[in-house]
């Protein structure tokens, strides 16, 4: 039964588009790009629990950056070392898609591996006053692509 799951859930990529499973950018954690990664904030990541955090500048929707909480490892919380210096240095690009991207065409992307695990959700908006524009609306990382091929639900550690 497994298998036939599997197989049904892979299948069933083509039809399914990345904004029926992303996790909306309200519910996501993200740092600002002028956060300081003193003990509170470090304290903040550790208890989210995230491998990555998506940084953002003014506006939670505007991502400039992600960063890899790996990168953590070396930084000593009495440094008070600013977000931007960890940002300029690494330079982690963003991986942008649109909401009606199907999932097995993300699914390629991921597994291709260049542009990470994790890819921005970006929709237009379109109010009529002034010109459409993009907006991020969500994030969408392999671990969701994968949720719906086994059709179940990974719990994490
Ligand atoms: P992690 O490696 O941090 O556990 P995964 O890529 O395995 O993250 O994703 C697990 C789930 O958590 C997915 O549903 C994904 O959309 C969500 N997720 C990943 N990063 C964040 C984040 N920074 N804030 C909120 N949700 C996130």
């Amino acid at each position: 039964r497994d298998e036939v799951n599997i197989i049904s859930g892979a299948l069933d990529l083509k039809k399914k588009t990345v904004s029926e499973v992303m996790t909306k950018l309200d519910d996501v954690f993200m740092l600002s790009y002028e956060a300081v990664l003193d003990f509170t904030t470090m304290s903040e990541i550790r208890r989210n629990g995230y491998s990555r955090i998506p940084v953002y500048e003014r506006d939670r929707s505007n991502i400039v950056g992600v960063l890899y909480v790996k990168d953590l490892v070396l930084m000593d919380p009495d440094d008070d070392t600013p977000l931007k210096t960890l940002c300029d240095f690494y330079q982690n690009t963003c991986f942008f898609t649109f909401h009606d991207t199907t999932l097995d065409v993300i699914f390629r992307q991921f597994k291709g591996g260049d542009r990470g695990h994790m890819a921005f959700i970006q929709q237009v908006i379109d109010t009529g006053e002034k010109d459409p524009f993009y907006e991020v609306i969500g994030i969408v990382t392999l671990e969701d692509v994968i949720e719906e091929i086994i059709q179940a639900e990974i719990v994490d550690e």
